[in-house]
């Protein structure tokens, strides 16, 4: 994991480029998201933020989110439960999900699904990215 001065610097380049301003709220979230766990929802960003800026609303969150998703620094995960995660490993790759607990983990020496994306382009829909997630149970609950 890169340092804190790193992942500030890389996010206020971003922020710049756009002419956007670069906030604390700005700053924390994306921090929160680039600390060890790289899955968060909502809520657990906004209580990891709530611990440096008090008063941090939900719906600063979810915009700031999406914000951060545009510029390329988060994207957001399908886990098939109802709260979307967010990711900030935006590389291509692929995701175990435990059904039991909830836990989610990378996969590594994954592609992306190129076919997938490939057909859906030939019925023309504009495809972002197409993600792939293994479901079952894992080690923990298999055990
Ligand atoms: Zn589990
Ligand atoms: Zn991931």
């Amino acid at each position: 994991m890169p340092p804190v001065s790193d992942i500030d610097q890389h996010l206020v380049g971003k922020l710049r480029e756009r002419h956007l301003r670069v906030t604390p709220q700005r700053i924390v979230i994306h921090r929160a998201l680039c600390a060890q766990s790289q899955h968060l929802t909502a809520d657990q960003v906004l209580a990891r933020v709530s611990e440096t800026l008090p008063g941090t609303s939900l719906p600063t969150v979810y915009s700031t989110l999406e914000l951060l998703e545009e510029l390329g620094l988060v994207r957001r995960v399908g886990t098939g439960n109802s709260a979307v995660v967010f990711d900030s490993r935006v590389e291509p790759h692929a995701h175990t999900v435990c059904r039991r607990c909830g836990a989610m983990a990378d996969l590594e020496g994954t592609a992306a699904p190129d076919d997938a994306l490939a057909r859906a382009g030939a019925a023309g829909f504009v495809a972002d990215h197409a993600q792939l997630v293994v479901w079952g149970l894992c080690s923990a609950c298999a055990a």
